[in-house]
């Protein structure tokens, strides 16, 4: 194997390849452009594609693509090949300035949630020079946002850009008012940990709830699933540890900095976590982790599940986002530092933090909301659906003693012994870790662990930005206004503090007593996509957003529309793919193995033997069976009456307390049937197989 060094990043063109590549003035241009965030002047921009196409063909590389992300959530490219014909018939390899910058795919076929009518199929993609280009199979790709005709933003990318934008503007004036002159930017770092589980791609297959919906819909709980604990962290086995291996590799290659990977809680589940990096960066390297984490994956004949639930009853996977603010001089602004209690600048960053958080609970909410996240928030496996966060006691106290004015004693920063000579004594955190809180501040940064496995981390990242600039923004216009500087962030911070310390809470987030101790507090427990989107377009929500340019209130529309499209799309399949298999596998199944039961009394009864057991059981499927089919009818009507629902919101609301209420029902009798009739005719893997499959 190549050593790590050489291998890292030698599929990005990134600084270094630039730096040797081009020439002095150009590369100088486009670090401005990069930094400065400049626009890049044409001849420049041919400069770099040139190089870029030599650098590409070297690897081996025949075609281009514009790699964006639209609002599915994934990825999307078109593949255009460097050739261009040349008068004596034979071709040369080109690629302009102009093609490295801007793309025209047709984006009829995108979800727009109205921000674009067919006829008006135009849509863009520029290229985002703060992330390198790569190869990818065989392909130059080029980081791009993707806009409509009209200049609304298609992508996840856009209002991430925007988002880091204003966050720097609003950071800034703060570091100013406390004499920091030197930083030039601000920008957010996100360091996001992904959960993912592995199974054997036979058994995969042979699911058609897997093949068509990412998660079973049915399945027995197998009499061994995460309850001895015996997973977590545990050995890797060969066939998992052999698929890591090859995903570090090839990640390494894109750049990414994969760091970290252990087992998860549930069986065939595991984990991976990058260094931190720029939050733009970060989202496009996440997600590249999630789809070579698919193919690399197929490589190995396994199958990479992403979904937030892909089984019932065992640990769903979600996505820590854990998340930072510094400056381009290497300061991080959320590092409390050895004496937080006279740390200003902190505690001023940290107060924007709490009240961002507090006023706009429901953004956040909202930027986690998925069909697939619904069934683990709240579940005790991941946060609740209420939004707090969690400071441990040090801060908390530090807060308390400048809201009530009293002494603050330094909790004993003691040391750990660890009751063993060899081990060496460690300071212990200040901090104890706490995990259940949705957002817990960890020793220098806070990590947002609401969100779902497959999302894209483009949506929470543009909430924190823009609620923690919007708070920045309102402390930077009263400072500016006051004339005792010092004074003034004291008691600004003494007021954030008493009207935002509702949002605090360092206890168990999984409690039945937190539930109703948020309750009294005010807090927002919205349950689910259906009942928190509608806040997404409300009057104070679409003030924060359009004020700060990250969307228009058409683009926040369109948003709401195709989240909530996209999540009653996702139940209707759901649903269509229980009936389906009810119907084609599940119902001839039980009957054919009753039959069988049926066939064996007859035979038995003509030698004298007892047939109780077979006659018992026969009789009891055959009830089961009964109520199964009336479940399958209730569905079929249940999916007929979202047809009444033309208005999306009221449609989702419907799915979910009828569609979805159905699906439960039929799922819970196909379940105890299954347990009941032999291994040999139940039409597909099982759950003890499909976890256990590695
Ligand atoms: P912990 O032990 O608290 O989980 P780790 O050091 O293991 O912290 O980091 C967990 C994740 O948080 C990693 O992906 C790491 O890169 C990321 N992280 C660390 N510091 C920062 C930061 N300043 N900004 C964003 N992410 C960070
Ligand atoms: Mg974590």
């Amino acid at each position: 194997m190549t050593k790590v060094p050489e291998l890292f990043g030698s599929m990005v063109f990134g600084d270094a390849a630039m730096k040797e590549r081009l020439p002095k003035d150009t590369y100088k241009a486009l670090k401005k452009t990069i930094e400065d965030g400049k626009d890049l002047d044409i001849g420049v921009a041919n400069v770099v594609a040139n190089a870029m196409k030599n650098w590409a063909i070297e690897h081996g590389v025949t075609h281009f693509t514009h790699w964006f992300q639209p609002m599915t959530g994934t990825t999307a490219e078109k593949h255009d090949s460097f050739i261009s014909p040349s008068p004596d018939g034979k071709v040369i390899m080109e690629f302009s300035g102009k093609e490295l910058i801007k793309g025209e795919p047709d984006a009829s076929s995108f979800p727009s949630g109205g921000l674009r009518a067919t006829f008006e199929a135009r849509g863009y993609t520029a290229w985002d020079p703060t992330s390198y280009a790569f190869i990818k199979d065989g392909i130059l790709c080029i980081p791009t946002a993707f806009c409509s005709y009209g200049g609304e933003a298609l992508d996840k990318k856009t209002p991430l850009l925007r988002s880091m934008e204003t966050l720097n503007d609003q950071a800034l004036r703060i570091l100013r008012l406390f004499g920091n002159t030197k930083a030039k930017r601000v920008l957010t770092t996100v360091g996001p940990e992904q959960e993912y589980f592995l199974i054997d791609r036979e058994m995969y297959e042979k699911r058609r709830d897997l093949k068509y919906c990412n998660r079973t819909l049915f399945g027995a709980k197998p009499p061994k699933g995460q309850e001895m604990d015996d997973h977590y962290f545990g050995s890797i086995r060969p066939r998992v540890s052999a698929f890591m291996k090859e995903l570090d590799e090839e990640l390494w290659k894109l750049g990414v900095l994969a760091k970290t990977k252990h087992n998860e809680v549930a069986p065939a589940q595991h984990e991976l976590a990058p260094i931190f990096t720029t939050t733009n960066i970060a989202t496009d390297h996440n997600q590249l982790t999630m789809e070579v984490m698919r193919r690399v994956a197929y490589k190995h004949g396994l199958a990479c599940l992403l979904h937030e639930k892909p089984f019932a009853g065992v640990n769903g996977s979600g996505k820590h986002n854990n998340w930072s603010i510094s400056t381009d001089t290497g300061e991080n602004l959320l590092n409390p530092t050895d004496d937080p209690h006279s740390n200003l600048q902190f505690l001023l960053f940290l107060c924007a933090v709490i009240k961002g958080v507090d006023e706009y609970q429901d953004l956040m909410r909202v930027s986690v909301a998925s069909a697939g996240n619904d069934h683990r928030l709240g579940a005790n496996e991941a946060p609740p659906a209420i939004i707090s966060m969690f400071l441990g006691d040090e801060l908390t106290s530090v807060l308390e003693s400048i809201e009530t004015d009293s002494d603050y004693i330094d909790q004993a920063k003691c040391d750990m012994e660890m009751g063993v000579h060899v081990l060496p004594n460690f300071q212990k955190d200040t901090t104890d870790r706490n995990r259940t809180s949705p957002f817990a501040f960890t020793g220098n940064k806070f990590e947002f662990r609401m969100l779902g496995s497959s999302l894209s981390i483009s949506g929470p990242n543009v909430v924190l930005n823009t609620v923690v600039a919007e708070e920045l923004k309102q402390f930077a216009d009263e400072l500016e206004r006051g004339d005792c500087f010092t004074q003034d962030v004291l008691n600004l911070i003494k007021k954030t503090v008493k009207e935002h310390k509702r949002i605090i809470f360092n206890g168990n987030n999984y409690s039945d007593e937190w539930v109703a101790e948020a309750e009294r507090r005010g807090l927002l427990n919205l349950k689910s996509t259906a009942d928190c989107m509608p806040y997404f377009i409300h009057a104070k929500n679409v003030k924060l957003f359009t004020e700060h340019h990250i969307f228009t209130e058409a683009e926040m529309h369109s948003r709401y529309e195709i989240i909530l499209e996209n999540y009653c799309k996702t139940l209707n399949i759901e649903a269509l793919t229980m009936l389906q298999m009810s119907k084609k596998s599940i119902i001839p199944a039980v009957s054919a193995y009753t039959k069988e039961l049926a066939d064996a009394a007859i035979s038995k009864k003509q030698i004298g033997a007892d047939t109780s057991a077979e006659e018992r059981l026969a009789k009891e499927l055959s009830a089961q069976l009964s109520c199964f089919l009336k479940a399958v009818d209730a569905l079929d009507l249940a999916l007929l009456g979202a047809k009444q629902y033309p208005e999306i919101g009221e449609c989702a609301k419907y799915y979910r307390e009828s569609v979805f209420t159905a699906m439960q029902e039929l799922r819970g009798i196909s379940d105890t049937m299954e347990t009941f009739v032999s291994k040999k005719i139940w039409p597909w893997p099982t759950y003890g197989d499909l976890l256990f499959s590695v």
